[in-house]
């Protein structure tokens, strides 16, 4: 029976298997916070969809616009142009603008620290109640800047898990509970595997031609029981 089959006791025990070896290969990565909250929310925006170098252009060309007042009465085309190596600056440049208005006008202003304290559920809604701001940027805020007990999902995590069969095929947003689900409540435990699922992304089980004959995770992958050395590109499974 393949992994994504099975039920949800056997597929928890099949993804703390994955992070064990995850770990073993790549090293425990303690939770601290990578950049100030508001700059991972505006920073995870620009990341749609778009390379890590552009994201860094894009993100601190905007910043020179000024602090985050002037970026709010700046003209959209200007904050769209400062963001021109992000994808999409024009349907970016509004809501970026629109998000930093909503936080200025939040009783803590553009101080998001209340985020620490709000319940999680509580939390997720007030981050992706902002224009341009989904479940995975605001998993991203609370679990790296905040250490609340969520699992972001990004296109790595999706397509290694998925492949492995941790958890069946479905969208992005989906496996965001799907994983939780299956997961501790446990902050650094969560961050750990979160980084560590980017890593095996990144190296091994890439988008096109992934590297199985050198995976540490290969002998308990769907992917690989289906297809041996000729998994097809992530889009391509079904
Ligand atoms: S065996 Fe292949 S498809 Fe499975 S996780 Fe490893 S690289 Fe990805």
């Amino acid at each position: 029976m393949f992994n994504a089959a099975r039920p949800a006791p056997e597929r928890a025990e099949l993804l703390d298997w994955v992070r064990l070896r995850l770990r073993a290969e790549y090293g425990e990565k303690p939770l601290r916070p990578r950049r100030e909250p508001l700059h991972e929310l505006i920073s995870t925006i620009l990341s749609q969809r778009t390379t890590h170098a552009d994201e860094e252009a894009a993100y601190q060309e905007l910043r020179a616009l000024g602090d985050w007042d002037a970026i709010i009465a700046a003209p959209t085309e200007a904050v769209a142009h400062a963001i021109r190596r992000s994808n999409y600056p024009e349907s970016k440049a509004p809501r970026i603008q629109e998000t930093l208005r909503r936080i200025r006008d939040a009783p803590g202003g553009y101080d998001l620290n209340f985020l620490r304290e709000m319940p999680v559920k509580d939390a997720l809604k007030w981050l992706t109640d902002l224009p341009g701001v989904g479940v995975k940027t605001a998993s991203l805020v609370l679990l790296f800047n905040y250490a609340r007990p969520v699992f972001p999902v990004d296109t790595h995590v999706h397509r290694v898990s998925s492949r492995v069969g941790v958890i069946p095929r479905m969208g992005e947003q989906a496996a965001h509970r799907a994983l939780l689900s299956l997961l501790p409540p446990d902050p650094p435990l969560l961050y750990d595997l979160h980084i560590n699922f980017l890593a095996h992304g990144r190296k091994v089980c890439t988008w096109t031609h992934p590297r199985c004959g050198v995976c540490i995770l290969r002998e308990r992958c769907d992917a690989f029981a289906l297809y041996g050395d000729h998994v097809p590109s992530f889009s391509e499974t079904k």
